[in-house]
């Protein structure tokens, strides 16, 4: 029987690892890989003590730590979680029972599914506009996606790129009236009825093909149509939002089930960046350990 089965590997499940190690909770972690969402990144320069930083080596660090602790490490994937009396977290080849389980599956970024993408993240495609906005000073950029976050990343990338475009699949776009007006004044080029089929360049993106054969040249291509919160693993009386990120209470990460917490980007937070989401998986792995002090029951 553990006290905490951590479920996902990024840096709100590693760092919920870390916690738990130093209070002695009886820790597993399952995670499918120790990539997250970090290992997609390019240069990453908003983690403190490292003033540019690749995704990948971000990562290695991670785990390295991570191995560190006197916890049970799965690099497996998780199959299913319910809870009768205890939890049972069913992994590829086997089962855990615990006490608790925090949700720490992070997110999945939607693509665009054309040519080149995958080739080029890291190298010129970008999911995150908050985090690669500065890389591109001087460049020419395009984003993807015509919605509200499509919009924002398109006003943050006028204050760095020379030229940046924006293409909306469909005939209209769906940002906010006011998003769209601040975007035209800050000189985004704004085109609709617009269609990406490939993404082309050498060692990194050099331009983009459109559906009517015509190519434009840019150094970044910025993708904002979306991105899916991995939570269908959380048992059905979790509550979740619209969005279906898991609802979790701020002060202490617990979901609306008892003794199920969730921490990082699968959750209802507002800024999914990493240094958010090792705090909430810290701030997760302490209040389990209250959690168990304070329940003698189980
Ligand atoms: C391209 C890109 C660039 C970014 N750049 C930056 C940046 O520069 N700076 C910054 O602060 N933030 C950046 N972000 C955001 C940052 O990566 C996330 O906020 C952060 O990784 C969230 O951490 P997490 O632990 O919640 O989830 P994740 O990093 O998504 O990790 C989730 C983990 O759960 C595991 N998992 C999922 N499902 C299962 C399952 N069924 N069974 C077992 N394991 C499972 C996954 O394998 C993964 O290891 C970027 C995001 C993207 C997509």
């Amino acid at each position: 029987m553990q006290d905490l089965v951590i479920v996902g590997g990024g840096p709100a499940g590693i760092t919920a690892g870390i916690y738990a190690a130093r209070k002695k909770l009886r820790t597993a972690l399952v995670s499918s890989d120790f990539i997250g969402q970090v290992g997609l990144t390019g240069p990453i320069e908003n983690w403190p003590g490292e003033a540019s930083i690749q995704g990948a080596a971000l990562v290695d660090k991670f785990e390295d730590h991570l191995r560190r602790q006197a916890i049970e490490i799965i690099e497996e994937d998780v199959l299913s979680i319910t809870k009768n009396e205890h939890f049972i977290v069913k992994t590829e080849d086997g089962e855990l029972t615990s006490r608790t389980v925090l949700l720490a599956t992070g997110r999945t970024p939607q693509q665009l599914g054309v040519p080149g993408e995958r080739d080029y993240i890291g190298k010129g495609v970008v999911y995150c506009t908050t985090c690669d906005a500065p890389v591109y000073q001087d460049k020419k950029v395009v984003i993807i996606g015509g919605g509200n976050n499509g919009f924002s990343s398109a006003i943050e990338l006028t204050d760095y790129a020379t030229e940046v475009t924006l293409l909306e699949i469909a005939d209209k776009c769906r940002a906010d009236e006011l998003l769209q007006e601040r975007a035209a004044k800050k000189g985004v080029s704004i085109h609709t009825n617009q269609t990406i089929t490939e993404i082309v360049g050498d060692d990194y993106v050099s331009g983009v093909t459109l559906q009517d054969g015509s190519s434009l040249p840019v150094e970044g291509v910025f993708v904002e149509i979306g991105s899916l919160p991995n939570s269908s693993l959380a048992p059905t009386e979790v509550k979740r939002n619209e969005h279906g990120e898991i609802e979790i209470d701020y002060y202490n990460c617990a979901t609306s089930l008892e003794g199920f917490y969730a921490a990082g980007d699968v959750t209802n937070i507002r800024d999914k960046q990493i240094v958010t989401a090792t705090a909430e998986g810290a701030k997760a792995a302490l209040s389990v350990y209250d959690y168990l002090q304070f329940s003698p029951k189980l």
